[in-house]
């Protein structure tokens, strides 16, 4: 489902000494399974992250999604792919605080192309789907932030993803609020939804069935969780 070759990331600012974000990574992520990224702050788990959802481009290596060598993919290419057969989830929500939660999740269907009256539909059904049905009208501002959250997966699952990436989903929640959402991904995971997930928690990480643990931009180690 999804392959990275020798993916390097080196960030070049002013003078300063350029930084080695991702070092020549390499590993698969098969269809359905869910895969945590775990590593010291630094380490280049959100670069990877951007990286695997088309929001960066690597400076060296291979990138296949689906097949499809997306090392090639110029950038209305990106933009497709990235719109199309990724959901990506924040730490920080990202939500348009000026729009409904209903509008939220029809934002990536306006851009899809899907009619008002369908792509209405759609979002309702996520958002009762993530237990929201009864916030539809509500702004951001007005809901909590475990609500946001789930505002933001069914966002990310508005055009049915190949792929669902999550960096640090619940960095900012509360242990109670962690745990529901986890309980969404779990879910998401056994109805056949590829999920990558960046995390700080081990006991997150374990929900997981194998970790990836980065350092300094490597890729040290590939564990199936038993
Ligand atoms: P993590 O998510 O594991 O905390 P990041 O992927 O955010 O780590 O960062 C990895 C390294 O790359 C860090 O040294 C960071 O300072 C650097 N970095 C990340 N993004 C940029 C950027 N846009 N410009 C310059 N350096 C960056
Ligand atoms: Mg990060």
């Amino acid at each position: 489902m999804l392959e990275v070759k020798d993916l390097t990331k080196v960030f070049r600012s002013g003078e300063e000494v350029a930084v080695r974000a991702l070092d020549s990574v390499s590993f698969r992520v098969e269809a359905g399974e869910m895969v945590a990224i775990m590593g010291p702050s630094g380490s280049g788990k959100s670069t990877l992250m951007h990286l695997i959802g088309c929001l960066d481009q690597p400076t060296e290596g291979k990138y296949f999604l689906d097949g499809e060598d997306v090392s090639l993919a110029g950038d209305n290419q990106l933009a497709e792919i990235r719109n199309q057969q990724v959901g990506f989830i924040f730490q920080q929500f990202n939500l348009l605080a000026k729009m409904s939660v209903l509008y939220n999740v029809e934002v990536p269907l306006i851009y899809a192309g899907v009619s008002r009256k369908q792509r209405r539909q759609r979002a309702r059904d996520l958002l009762e789907e993530v237990g929201l049905g009864h916030r539809l009208d509500h702004y951001p501002t007005e809901i909590s932030g475990g609500q946001k959250q789930r505002v933001a997966i069914a966002r990310a699952l508005a055009n049915n993803p190949s792929l669902i990436l999550a960096d640090e989903p619940t960095g900012n929640l509360d242990s109670e609020t962690e745990a529901e959402i986890m309980d969404i991904f779990h879910n998401l995971n056994e109805e056949g939804h590829t999920i990558i997930l960046v995390t700080h928690s081990e006991k997150i990480g374990r929900h997981a069935q194998r970790i990836l643990h980065l350092l300094d931009g490597r890729l040290i180690e590939d564990e199936v969780v038993v």
